[in-house]
């Protein structure tokens, strides 16, 4: 049976994602590499009548992999199927998926570094060929059926573009690496989806709550969503500076984005005088080490609060500021 995440099938918060989620090219703040060199792929595939080749965005979560997606298939006038790869679990789901893509469908595979050998060998002649080839029965008597797939375009999104096989991402004829986000973007993000909300957004808050979002959308609208909610309890009409303050001070989000999760990291790692492993630094904090790897690390390395030797990862000088500092 198909199994593709559905907008029914979301939490509140996730259908709540979905509404703010921007629809048009022009709504997508940042990343303007990205978006001009899209839009030049997108201009001449369309004017060959062709698909998109394949697609694959990688970086942190939250960056804005899912929602480039949906602007593509928007942009191509397409439609867009949305798969997560640990729910493609046997063959028969990714051939459920595959066969039921129309003509210049795109099909949106998240985390795709996850997908288990065998469902990737099933999608290599998907994605070079469009064809599907399934093995019936097992031994000498096995026979291979090929069923041939509309043309489609394969978006990939990954936070481990390193966890992703050879064979696999040479198969993505384009990939990007999404950035973190700077202040004055993020700030823009937060006043368009304070506007979707319909609440008054001062610039100065929108500001604080960029500032305090680690480069991260996800994390920005989070966090005016919480605002929002101090906001609405004390009866302001608007979301002032003052009320940011209070409110992010009340949810233990520190001047530089950092909260409880983030300081532990830093003081185990400075404490520590040594070197630390990822496994090491997940058992001290009673974290798994996807949580360490994928939410905590990669803000803190991008912007030079940690390091990563050949022994293991270190606190950098602004790391330890980061710590003493007080807010
Ligand atoms: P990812 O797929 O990388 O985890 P998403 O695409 O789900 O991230 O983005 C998370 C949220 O942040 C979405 O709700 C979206 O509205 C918002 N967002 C992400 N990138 C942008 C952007 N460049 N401009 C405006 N909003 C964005």
């Amino acid at each position: 049976m198909e199994r593709l995440v559905e907008i029914e099938k979301l939490s509140i918060e996730e259908k709540e994602e979905v509404s703010i989620r921007p629809t048009k090219w022009h709504e997508y703040i940042g990343q303007p590499q990205i978006k001009q060199n899209l839009s030049v792929f997108i201009q001449a595939a369309k004017k060959r009548n062709e698909v998109l080749d394949h697609l694959l965005f990688f970086g942190p979560p939250g960056l804005g992999k899912t929602t480039l997606a949906h602007l593509i298939a928007c942009e191509m006038s397409s439609n867009i199927r949305v798969a997560a790869a640990p729910t493609i679990e046997k063959g028969g789901d990714l051939a459920a998926i595959l066969t039921n893509l129309n003509e210049g469908d795109i099909l949106f595979i998240d985390e795709i570094h996850r997908l288990s050998p065998a469902i990737e060998e099933i999608l290599y002649p998907a994605m070079e060929d469009f064809r599907l080839d399934i093995i019936i029965g097992s031994g000498p008597a096995a026979q291979t059926i090929k069923i041939d797939l509309p043309q489609f375009t394969l978006v990939g999104a990954t936070t481990k573009a390193g966890m992703l096989t050879k064979p696999l991402r040479e198969r993505f004829g384009i990939s990007f690496r999404l950035q973190f986000y700077s202040t004055e973007e993020l700030s823009l993000i937060v006043q368009k989806v304070a506007d979707k909300l319909q609440k008054v957004c001062d610039i100065k808050a929108a500001t604080e709550i960029a500032k305090r979002s680690r480069g991260t959308p996800r994390i920005a609208l989070r966090l005016l969503k919480r605002v929002r909610d101090f906001a609405e309890v004390a009866d302001e009409k608007k979301i002032t500076h003052k009320q940011t303050l209070y409110a992010l001070n009340q949810l233990g989000v520190n001047d530089l984005g950092f909260d409880d999760l983030d300081m532990r990291y830093l003081k185990i790692l400075s404490q520590n005088r040594k070197p630390m492993g990822l496994s090491a630094i997940a058992a001290s904090m009673s974290e798994d080490e996807g949580t360490i790897e994928d939410i905590i690390e990669p803000y803190l390395f991008a912007n030079g609060y940690i390091e990563r030797t050949a022994r293991g990862r270190v606190v950098t000088l602004k790391g330890c500021e980061a710590i003493f500092k007080k807010y």
